[in-house]
């Protein structure tokens, strides 16, 4: 059903690629992370609620079309829909029915509760592809409920001792869970770097629940001097850290809300003050949970860990291989 090519995943019974890294004719797209949605295609299809954030990507000149989820569409001669995959907003998995059989392509996914997507969708298959981030038995979340409250906690002790707390998390999914879950805490003002703005526009414009936020850059001033960030939680990338953007925010403790936080070698080597340990991808037990409740018999693996996964999944009697992918957030945006 889908084969590997240079420019990507290619169905050709449907005619189109998933995810391709090349531009290609027709793209259908997982979700707006940059490791998935690539710029220079002649026409994108996504899932209704990813439209604005492509939009966003591509620009007003990008051909993108979208289906709400559970929709099948017909494409060529397989049939095709999108199902919630509860990683950011739009995220979907692709199911593709044809006469060799039901595929889903899982793109990136997580089963725990995020107030600012919808939830994932358990779809069975013949075959599924799973990314596979955090691929090893290490991996293994807290409730995002805990670890936001553990936030609130350190902005709270920063915020007695005069520091500000820059958290470095990034732009699409992780920023707007944060501003979601503390919303639920708080009602304080969050100061975010610019480039952070966009998305959380979009966020808010699709209906989610979020702390309001104001950028750094136009936080109004005290008389005459800059406005003092002591005290305040910024959200920032983590391409901001070290750069002439931090000095405005004096003194501060930072930190890093990621899945990679997990590992202490990790967070020495990066030598933040805190980690958070949030992620938007599966964890261990609920990949292998995932794999189970597809009921597939056949598992094909990409992204992160899929070698020593796939292996695993071999040995518990699943037929299973590894798909690559040119590159992945968690070097870049997405996490
Ligand atoms: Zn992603
Ligand atoms: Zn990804």
């Amino acid at each position: 059903m889908l084969t590997e090519t240079p420019a990507g995943l290619w169905c050709e019974a449907g005619g189109f690629y998933i995810d391709p890294w090349d531009p290609v004719d027709r793209a259908l797209i997982t979700h707006a992370h940059g490791d998935h949605a690539r710029p220079g295609s002649a026409a994108y299809l996504c899932a209704a609620s990813s439209k604005p954030l492509l939009r966003r990507r591509f620009g007003s000149e990008a051909q993108i079309e979208s289906v709400e989820y559970n929709v099948p569409l017909t494409l060529g001669s397989a049939r095709v829909s999108f199902h919630p995959a509860g990683h950011v907003l739009g995220s979907s998995q692709i199911r593709i029915e044809s006469d060799a059989g039901v595929w889903v392509v899982s793109g990136d996914y997580k089963r725990d509760a995020d107030p600012t997507c919808a939830p994932f969708e358990v779809v069975p298959c013949d075959t599924f592809i799973t990314e596979s981030t955090f691929g090893l038995p290490i991996y293994r979340w807290d409730p995002a409920a805990a670890v936001v409250g553990d936030i609130l906690g350190w902005w709270d002790q920063n915020r007695e001792e005069g520091r500000a707390s820059v958290l470095f998390c990034y732009t699409l999914g992780k920023a707007q869970r944060i501003l979601a879950e503390l919303a639920r805490l708080s009602d304080r003002i969050v100061y975010v770097h610019g480039r952070m703005l966009g998305m959380i526009d979009e966020y808010r414009r699709a209906g989610v629940d979020m702390l309001p936020v104001e950028s750094v850059i136009d936080a109004p001033a005290r008389s005459r001097g800059r406005k003092s960030f002591a005290g305040e939680l910024v959200l920032a990338p983590l391409s901001a850290r070290g750069t002439s953007w931090m000095r405005r925010l004096e003194n501060l403790s930072d930190a890093f809300a990621s899945g990679l936080m997990r590992v202490r070698g990790v967070r020495r080597q990066r030598a933040f003050d805190r980690g958070f340990v949030l992620s938007d991808h599966a964890d261990w037990p609920a990949l292998l949970a995932t794999v189970r409740e597809t009921g597939a018999s056949r598992v094909l693996v990409t992204h992160g860990h899929a070698e020593p996964f796939a292996r695993y999944l071999g040995e518990t009697g699943i037929q299973s291989g590894v798909i690559r992918t040119a590159w992945h957030e968690e070097s870049g945006d997405g996490d």
